[in-house]
């Protein structure tokens, strides 16, 4: 049986990112009909950030991703939050000291740095603790073992420290990218254990992924340097033969293609990077969301999915069953995926665009509400049916379309002049004039009124059409103008014309 996992750090908000990889995970798990867990991977007090963990839940709760297994929904392998598994990983970590993969290291903290500072001076580009610094370190390969001892039995604080083969060339078949070749010298020798008790990182989402029968890694790219340590690590804890196997997502590029999109580029670049508002616990900012941009959570994971993948069709609507059926990761590709904010705003269109009037039109009706504005639902379905063409968020039903309810208060003067002719004003005081004469008053028939006006002024109708709208609407363009006279009606269009040739 498959079983993926999503393995987030509480450190702050998920960024689209985060949350792409939580999706293409899901989207595997359902394709092979396998399950899916989270674990909070918070072994890292210093960078916790309260509020974080809720925040995952929400976001995954709002795109539809649904957990099979986490510390919410509990499991087989409870508890899911690694602060509440600390007890388990000691003794792996004191397993590969045994077995000579693993030593403890004294070193403090000015010691680290002095190493560091001399490597530095040496000219050695990355300062590393590793198979040849570790020589000139205090650790349990070089001191002797009765020192050994009694720093440990004293109570010294220690880490415990892998030890990275020296010479050595470690592959691993990675899903997207094929074999991934590194050479041992350049893996530092990762501390696993650290003087707090919690482990770290790579030595807790290695037992943990073996304790969960993990069968795929699938992550951000940004953990590939990784990787060769943890197929070491699975090989010292003699787990080499049920390893997971591993897919690293390509990058998520800014819109420039000129590095990496990050967490702090959100409002910097007018787009929201975070699924859901985010209101930073510590400086009390506030940083936009998908969600309350107007974002539909169809549209959004729809947008997420193609940004990495493709189903090699012309096919671009997938409702989340659809791309699960569709998914692959052979269909992932290599090179990072450009952000394109256009292309969740033409996703958010397609989807409004797709769900009927009656539905669009409470949109409008709670915007009304708010403003105090009394409206039928049979207006609200009218205007939202001209309007659905033009909005791209469940708010524009409002902000775009407000003229259907408040008269124009002002007009673009020089646009204004030009249009309002002497020739224009007298067609639009027959016009209106004349509209409460139309039996049925519908678009067509206004329509009809308009064009045998203009025929007795020997005029045409490009020649008035815009100005009628802006004195209307107070807008340059918009949806069908006919559409909106049915539906402000004949003694508001007549109002609204005098106001604005007066
Ligand atoms: N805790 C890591 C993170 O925050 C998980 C990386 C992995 O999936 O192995 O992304």
């Amino acid at each position: 049986e498959v079983r993926v996992r999503f393995a987030p750090s509480p450190t702050g908000p998920l960024h689209i990112g985060g949350v792409r990889t939580a999706l293409y995970n899901y989207l595997f798990a359902k394709k092979m009909g396998g399950k899916m867990l989270l674990r909070i991977e918070d072994t890292d007090q210093n960078r916790f950030v309260p509020g974080a963990e809720d925040y995952i839940f929400q976001s995954l709760e709002w795109c539809g991703i649904k957990l099979d297994e986490s510390p919410v929904h509990g499991g087989p392998h409870a508890p899911y939050r690694q602060s509440e598994r600390k007890p388990m990983y000691m003794d792996y970590a004191l397993k590969l000291v045994n077995d000579g993969h693993a030593y403890y290291a004294f070193d403090t903290a000015e010691e680290l740095d002095a190493m560091r500072e001399r490597l530095k001076a040496a000219k050695v580009a990355t300062p590393q603790y590793n198979a040849i610094t570790r020589n000139t370190m205090r650790n349990s390969l070089t001191l002797p073992e009765d020192e050994v001892k009694e720093l440990l039995e004293s109570g010294t604080p220690y880490v415990i420290r892998l030890k990275v083969p020296r010479k050595e060339e470690i592959r691993l078949k990675d899903l997207i990218r094929g074999w991934v070749l590194v050479h041992s010298s350049s893996i530092d020798d990762k501390v696993l254990m650290k003087s707090d008790g919690m482990p770290t990182y790579h030595l807790a989402n290695i037992v943990d992924d073996h304790l969960m029968d993990i069968t795929h890694v699938i992550r951000g790219e940004e953990w590939l340097p990784s990787a060769p340590l943890h197929v070491l690590l699975y090989r010292y804890l003699g787990w080499e033969s049920t390893m997971p196997e591993f897919a690293h997502l390509p990058l998520l590029l800014k819109p420039d293609g000129n590095g990496k999109l990050s967490k702090r580029d959100g409002d910097k670049l007018g787009f929201p990077v975070f699924p859901l508002e985010w209101h930073d616990p510590f400086t009390g900012e506030k940083s936009s969301g998908y969600r309350e941009s107007g974002y539909l959570p169809e549209a959004f994971v729809n947008f997420l999915a193609f940004l990495g993948w493709n189903p090699g069709t012309h096919q671009e609507i997938f409702s989340m069953d659809e791309l699960a059926e569709a998914f692959s990761i052979e269909r992932i590709g290599k090179s990072g995926t450009r952000f394109d904010i256009n292309k969740a705003r033409w996703y958010n269109e397609q989807y409004l665009r797709a769900k009927p009037d009656a539905e669009l039109a409470q949109y409008l009706l709670a915007a009304l509400a708010e403003h105090n504005i009394a409206c039928s639902e049979e207006k609200a379905v009218k205007i939202a049916s001209v309007m659905k063409e033009r909005v791209t968020f469940p708010q524009d039903f409002w902000r775009e379309a407000a003229y259907f309810f408040v008269a124009p208060e002002t007009y673009n003067e020089k646009v204004a002049e030009k249009k309002w002719n002497n020739a224009a004003v007298a067609v639009f005081e027959d016009f209106k004039n004349q509209l409460p004469n139309i039996q049925e008053y519908t678009a067509d028939n206004i329509k009809a009124l308009l064009l045998q006006i203009l025929e007795q002024h020997n005029m045409k109708i490009g020649q008035v059409m815009q100005a009628l709208r802006l004195a209307l609407t107070g807008l340059e363009a918009g949806p069908d103008l006919m559409a909106i006279i049915e539906i402000i009606g004949p003694d508001e269009t007549a109002k609204r014309i005098e106001t604005a040739t007066e």
